[in-house]
């Protein structure tokens, strides 16, 4: 398979790292937008989005208009939906609902974790039914190559 990469701003990635402090221990949930290239999946923005889920420790679900606006919005900027974040009170790696949810929206997964007492994230494409685990890349800003 291709070795893809994610690339995200240190701002961005610090972001969604405190909306799952502050949502812990409910799961936070965000969606990324960019752009892909080749192997290289941009996520350029980030988009901070409630969890909608009655039952908002063990899943998250998110509110379908605000989606379809932000899909809207992303559509115009000529960026598309390239990732899904989730905090979740397991590992980093994806649970069966997860996968499941994986299969219905191909895009790469972050799933941030605190399991060890310090937050964790991990970036996962589903290839043959497997989560592969994919290498995230922090830059200083979203034209850098640092
Ligand atoms: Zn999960």
């Amino acid at each position: 398979m291709m070795h893809y990469e994610l690339h995200i701003t240190e701002q961005n990635f610090v972001r969604l790292q405190q909306h799952a402090e502050t949502s812990f221990p409910g799961e936070a949930v965000a969606l990324l937008f960019g752009i892909l290239s080749e192997n290289i999946v941009s996520a350029n923005r980030v988009e901070l989005v409630e969890n909608e889920s009655k039952t908002s420790q063990i899943a998250f679900s998110v509110n379908p208009e605000n989606e379809y606006q932000l899909l809207i919005e992303a559509e115009e900027r000529g960026e598309s939906l390239v990732g899904i974040y989730h905090s979740h009170p397991a590992p980093p790696e994806p649970s069966e609902t997860d996968l499941r949810n994986m299969r219905l929206n191909p895009v790469v997964w972050l799933i941030a974790s605190k399991l060890t007492g310090n937050w964790t994230t991990k970036a996962y494409i589903l290839k043959d039914e497997i989560a592969n685990e994919i290498l995230i890349k922090y830059r200083k800003s979203i034209d850098s190559n640092l």
